[in-house]
């Protein structure tokens, strides 16, 4: 079996891997580089037959819903075999209508834990994983009595780091693992060691000592830490009122344990935005859905302390202009990095100029160091290879067997 990187090997995101066994190929990820504005085209990578046409390449392999690791596949040829989780193919349908970038591929199948699929000589068994995009796995890929382990975006810090330890404890015997190192860092510092139940315990806090409303922004997708604000909302007697693309999204999980339109304490709020997007699409059932558990502004005015925002930052200027956030606290629940973009900026000086004091709350979608650490120790593969780290060049420095790659060449595994 062989092996090229077309993306990933000097950078986060964006990932793309091609595997070939004989003239059959199959594709891991086809992710659009998180360097890329929203507006830009990105080509597809160089692999024959992603734009369609070829059936040697026997199909593409979505390891999760975030877009630097599928963002690329409404460019595939119709004919392309696309795979992804069911529950992941779900969220992301019912994202496309606030967040059109979101759109999910057409697919040829699902992926479920540990059920093998069978592309031409490839073997592949997906693991579910611990994630901030839901139903993520990482996978096995077995050809020519050859073994190769893509760790996908994993951590052990998240609301299923169970999922992380029952790895490390069984993991399979592999001659190459291909493992992400977000958190392997240029200058070699440590992620500060945290986890969605310190966000909790920390949201609680907040929550509590603040004496009016709580805006808390946070991504739709991230269901993790939607769990993560119900249940820190519940523990201070707070209602949790999340915005529809939320309220849409957890809905399509169809898990009955995710927080959603039906649970007590949580209400619906429909930010300006969303409510143009209704109107404009005339999909109405979309707010008649939720009309017994909608609040409006004039309700968060009356008694804000009762209340927690959870949504899209774009709702911070009408929740300033109301009124609703005098006396409030805001939270960012997302990468810092989007803070100091000019649309982060924006929200910055928006808080600011209000007088609403900005606490940041969240936790990485990564594993920490010494968890990758341990994956690998767990492994104890022949060969490692970095991908999805912008410092590559200091996995050898942490971990045994390191093989670095460059985008674009091939190698064997
Ligand atoms: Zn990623
Ligand atoms: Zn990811």
């Amino acid at each position: 079996m062989r092996v090229r990187i077309h993306r990933g090997a000097h950078e986060i995101g964006g990932n793309c891997i091609e595997l070939a066994s004989g003239t059959d190929r199959i594709v891991l990820d086809v992710g659009r580089p998180l360097s890329a504005g929203w507006d830009d085209d990105v080509p597809l990578p160089d692999v024959a037959g992603l734009a369609g046409g070829d059936p040697t390449l026997r199909g593409v392999v979505l390891s999760h819903p975030h877009l630097d690791h599928y963002g690329l596949t409404a460019q595939l040829g119709a004919d392309v075999p696309v795979y992804m989780g069911a529950e992941a193919e779900r969220v992301l349908q019912a994202a496309t209508f606030f967040s059109p970038i979101s759109r999910a591929p057409h697919l040829a199948g699902h992926l479920s834990d540990r059920a093998r699929l069978h592309l031409g000589p490839f073997t592949i068994t997906p693991y579910l994983i611990d994630h901030s995009a839901f139903d993520a796995y990482s996978l096995l890929v077995e050809a020519d009595g050859r073994r190769l382990f893509y760790s996908g975006d994993l951590r052990a810090h998240g609301r299923k780091g169970g999922l992380f330890e029952r790895l490390v404890a069984h993991p399979p015997t592999v001659d190459v693992l291909l493992m992400e190192g977000t958190n392997v860092r240029a200058d070699g510092r440590a992620s500060a060691p945290s986890s969605e139940r310190s966000v909790e315990h920390d949201l609680i806090e907040r929550f509590t000592s603040t004496e009016g409303m709580v805006a808390m922004f946070s991504s739709a997708q991230n269901i993790d830490r939607l769990v993560t604000a119900y249940r820190a909302a519940v523990q201070a007697g707070r209602t949790l009122v999340v915005d529809l693309y939320t309220a849409t999204v957890a809905a399509a999980t169809g898990r009955p344990s995710i927080p959603q339109p039906g649970f007590p304490g949580l209400a619906v709020y429909v930010p300006q935005r969303q409510r143009v997007r209704v109107k404009e699409s005339e999909e109405f059932d979309r707010v008649k859905n939720i009309r017994d558990v909608r609040v409006f502004q004039e309700e968060l005015l009356r008694e804000p302390q009762r209340y927690v925002f959870l949504g899209a930052s774009s709702a911070a200027g009408e929740l300033v202009r109301g009124g609703v956030l005098a006396g409030g606290t805001a939270v960012w629940s997302l990468w810092h990095g989007y803070l100091t973009q000019p649309s982060g900026q924006r929200l910055v000086q928006l808080l600011q100029r209000a007088g609403v004091p900005l606490y940041e709350h969240h936790t990485s979608g990564h594993a920490t160091l010494a968890d990758l650490q341990r994956l690998a120790s767990a492994f104890a593969p022949a060969r490692l290879v970095p991908i999805h780290s912008e410092a590559t060049d200091r996995f050898g420095d942490y971990f045994g067997g390191v093989e670095p790659h460059a985008d674009g060449t091939w190698w064997d595994v």
